[in-house]
């Protein structure tokens, strides 16, 4: 079985109005989808990776074939990283973290303001194209990031808990150079149940 592309838990303007539906659409039916396309493309030759999961796959790059390893990093991360983005939003989610993350990341961090600016800073940092994470180490330590193109936390040992895609395609419709504005909107449609879903695991 090949990978498919993941359901859009919302419609496309289910975002609205801190990511637009036009860009949701385009989003999600033409780079999402493209990524998804290539890396099946790539991992047609040696079929027995389709038995794996994306994130055996990421987490175990040396294992993939040299002459597609490269194309499989940045396709297999390109489906991967959105499947998580487009997760952890949502307008209905809960606003913020709770429990055991939220002790967590007031141990890590201070307090969720702390974090969230630790976030956009990040953010805002990543020159070019790429992604700002909160992800947990092996041993438990929370870590904000950046990584990028579409490099995946999982293939350097860490468990990614949430995402921010800081790509212009993710906001430059409705924000163009206004990345800034488009990350401190963002926090509106974080889902945190998500987080501590990944969290818990
Ligand atoms: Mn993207």
């Amino acid at each position: 079985m090949v990978f498919e592309l993941t359901k859009l838990p919302y419609a496309f303007d289910g975002l609205e109005p801190y990511i637009d539906a036009r860009t949701v659409e385009i989003h999600y039916t033409k780079h999402h989808a493209t990524y998804l396309a290539n890396c099946n493309k790539a991992l047609e030759a040696h079929p027995h990776f389709f038995d794996k999961s994306m994130e055996w796959i990421l987490s175990n790059l040396d294992q993939i074939p040299e002459g597609i390893r490269t194309v499989v990093k940045n396709n297999g991360g390109g489906y991967f990283n959105h499947n998580l983005y487009w997760e952890n939003m949502d307008l209905n989610g809960a606003k913020e973290p709770a429990g055991s993350l939220l002790s967590k990341i007031d141990s890590a961090f201070g307090n969720l303001a702390n974090l969230k600016a630790e976030i956009e800073k990040t953010g805002l940092g990543r020159l070019g194209s790429g992604y700002a994470w909160l992800s947990q180490k092996n041993d438990g330590t929370l870590i904000v990031h950046a990584t990028l193109n579409q490099d995946c936390p999982l293939s350097d040992g860490l468990k990614p808990l949430l995402v921010v895609d800081v790509w212009e395609h993710a906001y430059y419709l409705k924000y163009q150079n206004r990345r800034a504005e488009y990350l401190s909107n963002w926090w509106n449609i974080v889902n945190w149940d998500v987080v501590q879903n990944r969290f818990n695991k």
